[in-house]
């Protein structure tokens, strides 16, 4: 069913709401040269395929189905959901609310940290081998042809019955509370956005010093500004390598601007709010400009107390089925090594409650022998009977 009519996606929305079901839907949308997503479907289903239907949002408003994913009162089923909800917010500003979100679940159940779509279908419930030959097909076109939208479909067909399933495996070992967290989280992720100011943390920034730094902050939330009104990719207005150049040599007008390697050739306007904020970096007091983040000298002790950590990790993932990754992004493992090692002054002490690792189920299933570990209450060791690594 393709709904292309309001008055249709109004009749929908009732029965969907009456069906009493979780709602699971997806969408197709392309990002391809633009700033901002193109949404071209939205596919939803309530468990029984009469009441399937993909939406063409070019032609409808979707307002009556937004005000149901908003609604928190409605369970709502999506795999890997985070860009549609993403979607979702930045451009119909409509947050999901009670989302389950089976590609989490998933990874609370030894089947990896990210297991796609048509692998869980027949993993989880022995569901048909889908065909993952329409991923790729143009979604902007119209009409779409009926084999897109029974492929389209198909992404929200097998969704309740995943999900069931699962929910019963998560209960079943009394993860379901860790996993609903992980839905929390990914829900409100994805209503939150990098600051203008923080935008330039994601370029190289090896060996620059603090005056670049601040140029660059200013030239970064420029250049954004510029992708966003024109919705192009933000590398398409000035690419990576010729923004640092900028923030680096800091061009004082278009002339210098111009001569820079890889600069494309900007409308003078254009070229002239560049310079602009390059000088706007060029006027900020010393003592505001930015610092590094992580400004941490390499230490070979918090390198091996990490790799420790990791092997830590690596048993209870083992023991658990946990993806190791899902457990303990390295980053956070780096953070606790550091913390031991600098910051830690009494065996007893915790360390700061903002590191994700000493956090809710995190906390539970690894935090605290990973505590134990660095207090020498704990240890790896080998169990020769088994031929492998356990915790004593
Ligand atoms: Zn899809």
């Amino acid at each position: 069913m393709l709904i292309d009519h309001q008055h249709q996606l109004e009749d929908y929305c009732k029965k969907w709401r009456a069906s009493g079901q979780p709602l699971s839907f997806d969408t197709e949308f392309v990002s391809d040269k633009r700033y901002f997503p193109l949404l071209c479907l939205v596919q939803v289903g309530v468990g029984d395929q009469k009441l399937e239907a993909a939406i063409d949002p070019f032609k409808v408003d979707l307002k009556p189905l937004l005000e149901m994913i908003a609604d928190p009162a409605i369970e709502k089923i999506v795999h890997a959901g985070s860009s549609d909800l993403q979607i979702l917010y930045t451009q119909f500003n409509c947050a999901a609310q009670n989302v389950f979100d089976t590609q989490i679940a998933a990874a609370f159940l030894g089947y990896g940290q990210q297991i796609g779509y048509t692998d869980l279908v027949q993993r989880s419930i022995d569901g048909p081998q889908l065909s993952k030959d329409w991923q790729f097909s143009d979604w902007t076109a119209r009409p779409l042809s009926a084999l897109q939208l029974e492929y389209a479909l198909c992404d929200v067909r097998f969704l309740p019955a995943i999900k069931e399933k699962l929910e019963k495996e998560l209960k079943a070992k009394s993860r379901l509370d860790w996993a609903k967290t992980e839905f929390a989280r990914a829900e409100e992720k994805s209503t939150e956005s990098t600051p203008p100011e923080e935008l330039y943390r994601r370029l190289k920034l090896s060996k620059m010093n603090r005056r670049q730094l601040g140029r660059l902050r200013e030239l970064a939330i420029v250049r954004d500004e510029v992708a966003r009104q024109q919705n192009r990719p933000v590398p398409y207005i000035v690419n990576d390598n010729a923004l640092l150049q900028l923030a680096k040599i800091s061009a004082q007008n278009i002339q210098e601007l111009r001569e820079i390697r890889g600069m494309p050739p900007l409308p003078t306007k254009l070229a002239q709010a560049f310079v602009d904020a390059a000088k706007r970096g060029d006027a900020i007091p010393e003592d505001q400009l930015p610092t590094l983040w992580k400004d941490t000298k390499p230490d070979p002790e918090v390198d091996n107390i990490a790799n420790l950590l990791g092997t830590v990790t690596q048993i209870v993932a083992q023991e658990t089925g946990i993806a190791r990754t899902y457990l303990a992004p390295k980053d956070e493992l780096f953070a606790l090594a550091r913390w031991w090692v600098e910051s830690a002054t009494a065996p007893d002490e915790n360390p700061p409650d903002d590191m994700i690792l000493m956090q809710d189920w995190r906390g539970e299933l690894l935090g605290e022998t990973l505590l134990k570990f660095l207090r020498g209450e704990a240890a790896v060791s080998c169990d020769f009977a088994e031929r492998r690594l356990v915790m004593k």
